[in-house]
């Protein structure tokens, strides 16, 4: 079946409710772990039809946000949808209660209960409306972007389409795309601030009411995170120490090299005078050419591939009304992993084809997981699968990038150099907000301004007043969609460095580290799974000295680019 044949019905509330009801009553009234457990299954069935739902919905949804039966269809799940967690979370309360908790530990796992609780403790009835009006707020959000045109050349553009002059090798027409791009933005400034300020507001009444101090630990919980606070934040001095002077001499090395006096924001993502690598093809072409590299790579590879092309589990081409967002949504009842992108003739591209098709990777990889709960992996994990995958498919570069594939790989890797300090921004921004809800939106510009000093010196928004007055995260999604979950890609990404520097060692046994990974999908922590890879934990001291030294070399190596 195709992915267009998948069919959507919206489930009838009424009816899972009331069956839900039976199976919590039957589950209290049963007499051993085994028929407990039996109904632990009978529920995972309901919880893969509402999500395969929930997913199509989405996912059709975000293909085209002014369809108009989806763009409902999407509006009532932002309402359903917490009814449903409220009615699951029922269940959760009644499981974690059960007299015969270690039985049914041993049987599934200890992650099983590990989510259960978190689960129990993220969700209340009181908190229904607070999660329709988040729900709300993010779509909002969302839309504005998905829907923005901006006036270029004499073309109506989307902000992904936008983005390729980002790259131009004329640096006034990226200057003049950076300003297009950040008039749009400060012309929605105010929204955009009343939006997060709203987000907030309600997020930390959620906190509030579930008894917890603030939505730091809300954040925390809702990630299912065996690490805490206090552990993110040592883990920012190793950064500090040894990634951000490694990133600085990589931005003045660029500075050099491009002959600029100053690098200026709107020249950050232009690497090389001769012009960034770009893909030699048309979309089609790249997708043949991925093929190729999936068939190459491995069997499972080879094996996935094919059923993700014959699913027809790809929409990657730009388009208005598309969603500005590249994702990876797996439709459970199905077990198909659904890669959403919008490619637009950068190298960008090819990292969809790296890095979404990763998360699907792992996703199939996992099916053999029966219980949902176990089969997706958590939150924090799940970047190590997509990051780790665009640096597995190095020795493929060639066929996409030809003459550019040195300078794909040195713009790659310094990009993962230079990528950790911005994501640990993120994440502290996020920290200090939750910390202190009552800041005024001027006092959180000040605030992210600040952090980027600290982390991003190389920062120069001279000529960008809106930037320079602390708005660069309006267009960070993840603040306001994902509370919390960027810091999953930094950590991700000193995880897919260990492996990156493995597998110039000894290719095979990284892969096979690697697909021992995606095959234990959520049924451990991100420190267990981490160690179960024979990979260091980001939190543990030296880790990311451990690495920095080789990539350091790779970069001095293979610097002679023009
Ligand atoms: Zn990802």
């Amino acid at each position: 079946m195709r992915f267009s044949e998948f069919k959507y019905e919206r489930p009838n509330y009424e009816a899972i409710k009331e069956e839900m009801e039976l199976l919590i009553n039957a589950f209290e009234n049963a007499k051993s772990a085994k028929e407990q457990i039996d109904i632990i299954h009978k529920v995972n069935k309901i919880f893969e039809l509402t999500d395969t739902m929930l997913a199509l919905s989405y996912i059709r949804h975000s293909l085209n946000t002014k369809d108009e039966f989806y763009d409902n269809e999407n509006d009532y799940w932002d309402e359903q949808d917490p009814l449903y967690e409220e009615l699951y979370n029922r269940y959760y309360k009644v499981l974690a209660k059960s007299p015969f908790r270690n039985e049914i530990e041993q049987e599934l796992g200890k992650q099983f209960y590990i989510y259960v609780d978190s689960e129990v403790k993220t969700m209340s009835p009181e908190i229904v409306e607070d999660l329709q009006e988040e729900n709300k707020l993010t779509s909002q959000y969302d839309e504005i972007i998905a829907e923005a045109l901006i006036d270029f050349k004499g073309e109506k553009l989307t902000l992904p389409a936008l983005d390729k002059y980002r790259e131009d090798k004329d640096r006034t027409v990226r200057e003049a795309a950076a300003n297009a791009r950040y008039k749009f933005f400060a012309e929605h400034e105010e929204t955009f601030d009343q939006i997060y300020d709203k987000l907030i507001k309600v997020r930390t009444k959620m906190a509030k009411k579930l008894g917890l101090d603030s939505f730091t630990e809300l954040g925390y919980l809702r990630m299912g995170r065996a690490y805490t606070p206090q552990a993110v934040e040592k883990f920012r001095k190793q950064v500090l120490e040894h990634i951000v002077p490694v990133a600085s001499s990589l931005y003045d090395a660029q500075r050099k090299r491009l002959g600029y006096e100053e690098l200026r924001y709107f020249d950050l993502g232009f690497k090389y005078l001769s012009g960034n690598a770009t893909p030699k093809g048309d979309p089609e072409w790249i997708l043949e050419q991925g093929v190729k590299m999936y068939h190459e790579m491995s069997p499972e590879t080879a094996d996935f591939f094919d059923y993700m092309v014959n699913t027809e589990l790809f929409d990657v081409i730009g388009r208005p009304n598309k969603l500005d967002a590249g994702y990876c949504y797996t439709i459970e009842n199905y077990q198909a992993p659904f890669i959403f992108a919008n490619f637009n003739g950068t190298k960008g591209d090819i990292d969809v084809l790296t890095h979404e098709v990763g998360h699907a990777f792992q996703g199939r990889e996992s099916r053999h997981i029966e219980l949902m709960e176990l089969r997706d992996t958590t939150q924090d994990s799940s970047e190590i699968h997509s990051m780790s995958m665009e640096f597995f498919a190095w020795p493929w570069m060639e066929s996409f990038f030809k003459e550019d594939t040195k300078k794909y790989k040195h713009s790659h890797l310094s990009g993962a150099v230079e990528f950790i300090p911005y994501g640990i921004v993120v994440d502290e921004y996020q920290h200090i907000i939750y910390g202190n809800p009552d800041l005024t939106p001027a006092e959180r510009k000040v605030a992210w301004r600040e952090l980027e000093k600290q982390y991003l010196p190389h920062k120069n928004y001279t000529g960008c007043d809106y930037l320079e007055r602390g708005n660069f995260w309006h267009q960070q999604s993840h603040i306001f969609t994902d509370p919390f979950y960027y810091i999953d890609y930094v950590l991700a990404q000193i995880c897919a460095l260990q492996l990156w520097k493995r597998m110039h060692d000894n290719r095979e046994d990284a892969w096979n580290d690697y697909l021992r990974l995606c095959q234990a999908g959520g049924k451990m922590t991100f420190p267990e799974l981490v160690e179960y890879g024979n990979l260091k934990s980001p939190f543990e001291d030296g880790c990311v000295s451990s690495i920095i030294t080789e990539i350091k070399t790779w970069l001095d190596n293979n610097k002679d680019l023009e």
